[in-house]
């Protein structure tokens, strides 16, 4: 059975990249005969939003898009993170960080750059138990001693449709963050359990993710998770070559709607690739 999903964060209105993804996953599942689930991530407390949450599905619905099930909200799974979180520490592999962005950009003298931005000098990762536990009242977040967690699975590997077969290279990534100060479970964390909780078979999502995978393959692995099959696809970009984003004006889907658009054709559009003017797809 082929089961995709749309996995969007409810921090912001929908544009017409989302659009483009939704539609794509949607189509996905429905060729197949298979399941299109929604599923609203919304973990993060301080930039969630209800008005967001119930914008999501009226946009969907415009579009002429459908899912099956009732939508999952990851704000209702932070006992399954929580028991993960609990077993990857049971392997001797998280760590509680006590440094702050600020201590962090400070000690990277020559910020070492990985896929998703600096990476973590690994500061907290020395620290003995003594003194963790000592400070262990103070805000940290735990993260992944990413070596000790690429020493226990050795190499593993994860299929993208576009991109082929592709070694994973989760060190590139340093030490992330797999429960944060101010939210229970990353995204890391959260994507790569309720992915394999809802059975999604196939991930269709844009390529700004992409490296993220390499991270939740790993964590498959540590967890004894199934890998999906990845469809990573170019992100939509203004005329100028810019990724569509909503701080930089990006029409929202609820804009076009007021304009009078019909989203059913929007979507036949974004199907055939006749996208709308100003609009381009990026190249990689
Ligand atoms: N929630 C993520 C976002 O809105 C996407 C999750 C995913 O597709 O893996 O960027």
């Amino acid at each position: 059975m082929i089961v995709t999903r749309f996995a969007p964060s409810p921090t912001g209105r929908l544009h017409i990249g989302h659009a483009a993804s939704a539609i794509r996953a949607h189509d996905v599942a429905r060729e197949a005969g298979g399941r299109f689930l929604l599923r609203i991530e919304d973990i993060d407390g301080t930039r969630s939003r209800a008005e967001f949450i119930a914008a999501i599905e009226a946009d969907l619905r415009w579009l002429g898009l459908t899912w099956d099930g009732p939508v999952l909200r990851q704000s209702t799974r932070l006992d399954a993170y929580a028991q993960a979180l609990d077993r990857l520490r049971g392997m001797g592999l998280l760590y509680p960080c006590f440094c702050t962005r600020a201590e962090i950009a400070a000690s990277l003298s020559a910020p070492h750059g990985g896929p998703d931005g600096p990476v973590y000098p690994g500061t907290c990762r020395h620290l003995s138990a003594a003194e963790a536990s000592a400070r262990i009242a103070e805000p940290h977040c735990w993260r992944i001693d990413m070596a000790a967690a690429v020493a226990r699975t050795g190499p593993l590997r994860w299929h993208d449709a576009s991109a082929g077969d592709i070694p994973a290279d989760p060190l590139a990534h340093g030490d992330v963050v797999l429960a944060r100060k101010d939210a229970p479970a990353s995204y890391h964390l959260a994507v790569t359990i309720d992915d394999a909780w809802q059975s999604v078979s196939d991930i269709v999502r844009g390529h700004d993710l992409f490296a993220a995978t390499h991270v939740h393959r790993l964590l498959q692995a540590l967890l004894g998770l199934p890998t999906p099959r990845y469809h990573h696809h170019p992100l939509l970009t203004d005329a100028n070559g810019k990724r569509l984003a909503k701080r930089d004006g990006a029409p929202t889907l609820a804009a076009l709607r007021d304009s009078g658009l019909d989203g059913a054709a929007l979507a036949e559009r974004l199907r055939t690739g006749r996208l709308p003017d100003g609009i381009a797809t990026a190249s990689a």
